[in-house]
């Protein structure tokens, strides 16, 4: 169980330095981090996820500058996907689909929330990706389809809201990161997705009245929810 959670931990590090380093075209190798504020390196026992952010109370050992909280929200979020998915379906082919694809929708949500955009170099391939592992979980036909339904039913939805509003209510972005979702979730999967993301996004979004929210953080809680709990919600709704 804690293996589970310190390896999501550490994954989630590598996530933040995505999230941070992609949309500035900066490169993404093993290249030490710095500090932004005063260029020191930062130290492998300053770079311990989670715990280091807490030792060191938020701020950069030599300049003092703040660091921001979200390198250990990301940190902890992964932990946590990773530790509730096996904690769901074990050690399996499963668990491993299901955390590339919880890992991808926290880079992209956090893109998305910074850039209001979310990019093809992510979901195109995350999409090969999903049909490739459908081989040995949902099977290919099925994650086939499930990026149509995906792809499809943002894109309807995306029609009617330009026809109401009289203006793009739906990028791009969101219709391939559904049709991305459907690949590992299939066709069910990713209607569910797009069910429970909605209700959150509207529970959440309403009482900001904020004019644009983007909706891939809230299309990656929905998929969370579909991946894990889906099936049972489906049997309940059956045995009713
Ligand atoms: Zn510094």
């Amino acid at each position: 169980m804690a293996v589970f959670f310190l390896l999501g931990a550490c994954f989630g590090s590598f996530l933040g330095v995505i999230v941070y380093r992609l949309p500035r075209k900066l490169p993404i190798g093993l290249s030490c981090s710095r500090c932004p504020q005063c260029g020191q390196r930062i130290r492998w026992y300053d770079n311990i996820p989670i715990l280091s952010y807490i030792l060191l109370g938020g701020r950069c050992r030599f300049c003092k500058s703040r660091i921001p909280i979200r390198y250990p929200l990301i940190e902890l979020i992964t932990a946590i996907l990773f530790l509730s998915t096996f904690t769901r379906y074990g050690i399996g082919i499963k668990t491993l689909s299901l955390l590339i694809l919880f890992s991808m929708l926290v880079a992209v949500s956090f893109m998305d929330l910074d850039t209001q955009k979310i990019p093809d170099i992510l979901t195109l391939p995350g999409m090969g990706m999903g049909l490739v592992l459908s081989f040995w979980t949902i099977s290919i036909v099925k994650s086939g389809i499930g990026i149509a339904v995906g792809v499809g039913l943002l894109y309807i939805v995306a029609i009617i809201g330009k026809l109401l509003l009289k203006k793009d209510a739906m990028g791009g972005g969101d219709i391939k990161l559904l049709g991305m979702i459907g690949s590992f979730l299939g066709p069910v999967g990713a209607l569910l997705t797009l069910f429970f993301g909605a209700l959150v996004g509207v529970v959440v979004s309403v009482p900001m009245r904020k004019k644009r929210v983007p909706f891939g953080p809230f299309l990656s809680i929905g998929a969370f929810i579909a991946a894990l709990w889906g099936e049972r919600i489906i049997n309940m709704i059956i045995k009713h």
